[in-house]
Parts: structure tokens; C-alpha cells; sequence
């Protein structure tokens, strides 16, 4: 909110991890388009990552990116969501107040007016309102996921769930027909077999329904047309998605990368016959099993088609890829592998013609606007409900099933891999629900109006 005399003034604060900062920052870079100033404050060792991969025009985005510790020693596994959050529930609120102190005595005409906070360390809204800052909170999620959060007071009273969000009574848990249904191991928190991660989880979700409630607005990266029944749930929410490098007006990339951008991908495309290649993106934390790894790289090749996959250096459970003998040397011809893509640019070249993704909430939002069919191979958290919306409510993809031994067997991956290629409803979907998501962008679209609507309330 604009206080007279005071030009507004946004500060952001992702969840320090990549699917978090990335959809936070296309959001940021919309925001300072509209010559609002936002200072985006990322811990110290995301904040490295993310300048040494930055091309030098963040000038041009007009943010200014800034950060703070995570409370964390050298030494301490920042890979483990557990150790990160303590830490930062602990050290973030006081490590904010002395920010946003410095911020307001430095220039007392642009104090901060606004806190946008992810809704996975929501509690620094408490910050903002500290400071006299508006509380928003950002939701890099489906709103289905916060639909179900929302309802987890009452399905704990009718015995649904227990407190530990295990499911009672019944196989699925049911909102509205337009929204598709949880099993027991599509609950976001879920992780069978292993109650104490579960317990973590579930109490963060706990946390994010307080979040939902004590913020102002709910800003969504999703749009009305697809999940128009979940968003009805949501009292405070502001659908602005899908967010897209692309809706950024001054530059084409938002920045945001952990992993430098292998762009040599991009002139290999321009090589491929038009719908043909197969992206394959397992996201930012997915990791397998070296065996399965084979499979993989086996159904590719058994596909003969090409391919673009990113291998980042830890998806072989947290090791190096080793692929099968003489592998590389037979598909040299077709294939292309790099350690980290451009990915949104992939996706929206004409030569790509599927992709085989653990179907994260950002990825499936980039993918179905750039009317890409989808193969879904869903880890944990709410990437299994991301697949049911891709596959049983969209119609856009296919799922690709585990055997009995949890292992997606090169044969299911190259008979997917056709079966996608020739479904032509499949693709047809796939072009409609991209027209529905660029119209929501562009000017009248109703996410643009949303995110207009945000705009002139912050200068107010
Ligand atoms: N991404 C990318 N290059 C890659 C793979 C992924 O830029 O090679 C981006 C992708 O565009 C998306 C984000 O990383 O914006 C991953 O977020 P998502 O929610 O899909 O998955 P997560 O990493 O959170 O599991």
C-alpha cells in the first residue's frame, strides 16, 4: 500500500529453492515492469548460485536482489528441508526486521509497503506487519493443493484424517468433481511408511492454512479457466499465472537459475524435425536409482526418436549419471543431454514434441502453456495430483506406470513414448488449454486483470 508521499515498495521472499525462487522472481520482474521497485531477498547461498548464473542485465529488470543468512554453518546440508526450515523459522524474522530497517532508514520516501512472502515460510508475514507492510502471500502451487489444506480442520473433525494427516476412513478424499481426487499417497504431506516426514509435512501445511487466513491476498501461479473449482475454495485468492519468462516485457529471461543454462540445446532444436523431439526434466530435486537411469536411457533409444534430456550431476541419486555401455556413442546422432536447460525456451520450440516430466507444479504450468503433451513420472508431494489435472481433467498427457518393483521399465517408456506421439486428442487438448493459458496473460485475460487489480492496490 502506497502511504502519502511514499512510492510503494515490495519486498520478496521466496522459500529458498528453485521451484520457489524462480516463479517468485518471473512475479517480481511483472511487478517492477510496472514501475513498482521490489527488493527480492534470497539467503546468502542461494543468492551466490543465483548471481553466478545471471547474464549481468538484472539492472534491466529493475530489481534489486539482496539477501540474508540462513542461519546455517558451511558445513550444514542445505539439501534437507527440515534442517533449512528450522533454521530459517528461527534466524529469518529477526534477519528481516534488520533488513527492512536499513531499507526504511535509507530512503524514508520508499519504505517497504508490501511483504510478499512464499507461503512455505508464511510466518514472516508477521514481519511485514511489524513494519507496517501489507501481508501477501505467494502460492507457487495448484490452488487444489490449497483447497485441501484449507479443508484438512474438517476432514480432521468428520475422521478423515488423524492429526498426523493419515487418512481414516475411505480411499479418497473428495472436494469437488472438477477437482480430481486424493489417494492416500496423493496427499501433498503423505510419505508412506515414513510417519516422522510426514508429521513435518503435514504440520507445514498446518502452518500454510494459518498463512491463507492472516494474509491479505493470495497470489496464485495458476489461472481461472483450470482450476476455476479450486480457486472458488480460496477466499483471498488472486489467480496471475501462468507466470512466464516470457510475459516479462524487458528481458526474456527472469533469471533465477541454481544451474547455468546449457543454451546449446537451443541451436541443436532448430536441427529437429518440427513436434518431434522428446524433452525429458525431472525438475530441480528428483533423484533415481542408477538402475533406473538405465531404463530410461534404454527406452529412449529403444524409441528411436530424439531426444533432449537434462541429467543435472545429482540425479543418479545424488551421483554422477552412469549410463549403459556404448549408450552415448549409439544415440550421438539424435540425442542431446545437458546438465540444465532454458527450459521455458525449450519448451516453447517448435521442434519439441513431448515431455517426460515429474510433472512440478512449475514445469506443468510452463508445459501447458507452450501446448506440449506430457509423459508423467511424479516423485512426492503434490506432483501426484499434478498428474491426475495433466491426465484424467486436462487431457493433456499419459501416465508412465511403475512395474511391481517401483521400476518404469524401458518397454512402458518407448510403448508411452508412441502411444503419445500418435494420440492426436492428446495434442489437440494440448494446443486448447495453451490458448486458454496465454489468453489469461495477455491483456483482458483474467489472470492480467488479477495481476492489475494487485497493482493499482499497491499504489493506492
Ligand atoms: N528448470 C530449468 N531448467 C531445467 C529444469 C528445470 O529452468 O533444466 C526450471 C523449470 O523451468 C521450473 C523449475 O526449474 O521453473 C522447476 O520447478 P518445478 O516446480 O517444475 O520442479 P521442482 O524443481 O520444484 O521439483
Amino acid at each position: 500500500m502506497e502511504v502519502k508521499g511514499r512510492r510503494p515498495h515490495v519486498l520478496a521472499v521466496p522459500y529458498p529453492a528453485q521451484g520457489h525462487v524462480m516463479p517468485l522472481l518471473k512475479l517480481s520482474c511483472q511487478i517492477a515492469n510496472r514501475g513498482i521497485k521490489v527488493t527480492f531477498v534470497n539467503t546468502e547461498h542461494i543468492h551466490a548460485k543465483v548471481l553466478a548464473t545471471m547474464h549481468g542485465d538484472e539492472e534491466q529488470r529493475g530489481i534489486e536482489l539482496t539477501s540474508i543468512p540462513d542461519g546455517l554453518m558451511p558445513e550444514d546440508d542445505r539439501e534437507n528441508f527440515f534442517i533449512v526450515t528450522g533454521s530459517l523459522r528461527r534466524t529469518m524474522p529477526g534477519n528481516l526486521i534488520d533488513l527492512i530497517e536499513e531499507i526504511n532508514c535509507k530512503n524514508s520516501d520508499e519504505k517497504i509497503s508490501c511483504v510478499i512472502a512464499d507461503i512455505a515460510i508464511g510466518w514472516i508475514l508477521d514481519v511485514a506487519e511489524k513494519v507496517g507492510a501489507e501481508p501477501v502471500a505467494f502460492l507457487p502451487a495448484a490452488a487444489a493443493g490449497m483447497a485441501l489444506i484449507l479443508h484438512i480442520p474438517k476432514l480432521i473433525e468428520a475422521g478423515n484424517l488423524d492429526k498426523n494427516g493419515t487418512m481414516m476412513q475411505g480411499e479418497l478424499i473428495n472436494l469437488t468433481d472438477e477437482i480430481p481426487s486424493w489417494r492416500r499417497n496423493e496427499l501433498s504431506w503423505s510419505f508412506l511408511g515414513d510417519l516422522k516426514t510426514q508429521k513435518i509435512f503435514f504440520e507445514c501445511c498446518l502452518t500454510a492454512e494459518q498463512t491463507a487466513h492472516h494474509a491479505k491476498w493470495l497470489l496464485c501461479n495458476t489461472f481461472d479457466e483450470i482450476e476455476s473449482s479450486a480457486c472458488k475454495l480460496i477466499p483471498k485468492i488472486c489467480p496471475v499465472g501462468p507466470l512466464l519468462s516470457s510475459n516479462n516485457l524487458k528481458s526474456s529471461t527472469s533469471g533465477g537459475s541454481f544451474w547455468v543454462e546449457d543454451t546449446t540445446c537451443l541451436s541443436w532444436l532448430d536441427k529437429q524435425p518440427v513436434g518431434s523431439v522428446i524433452y525429458i526434466s525431472f525438475g530441480s530435486i528428483a533423484v533415481f536409482s542408477q538402475e533406473q537411469l538405465h531404463e530410461l536411457a534404454l527406452g529412449l533409444e529403444l524409441s528411436g526418436r530424439p531426444f533432449l534430456w537434462v541429467v543435472r550431476s545429482n540425479l543418479a541419486n545424488g551421483l554422477n549419471a552412469q549410463y549403459p555401455n556404448g549408450f552415448l556413442k549409439r544415440v550421438v546422432e539424435h540425442a542431446k543431454i545437458v546438465e540444465w536447460a532454458p527450459q521455458e525456451k525449450v519448451l516453447a520450440h517448435s521442434s519439441v514434441g513431448c515431455f517426460l516430466s515429474h510433472c512440478g507444479w512449475n514445469s506443468t504450468m510452463e508445459g501447458l502453456s507452450m501446448g506440449v503433451p506430457f509423459l508423467c513420472w511424479p516423485y512426492f508431494a503434490d506432483q501426484f495430483h499434478n498428474q491426475n489435472y495433466i491426465c484424467d481433467m486436462w487431457k493433456i498427457g499419459l501416465r508412465l506406470k511403475p512395474d511391481e518393483n517401483g521400476l518404469r521399465s524401458r518397454h512402458e517408456i518407448k510403448a508411452k513414448i508412441e502411444m503419445l506421439f500418435d494420440d492426436h486428442s492428446i495434442k489437440a487438448n494440448a494446443l486448447e488449454v495453451k490458448e486458454m493459458a496465454l489468453k489469461n496473460v495477455s491483456e483482458s485475460g483474467s489472470s492480467f486483470q488479477n495481476f492489475e487489480t494487485f497493482i493499482d492496490h499497491l499504489r493506492k
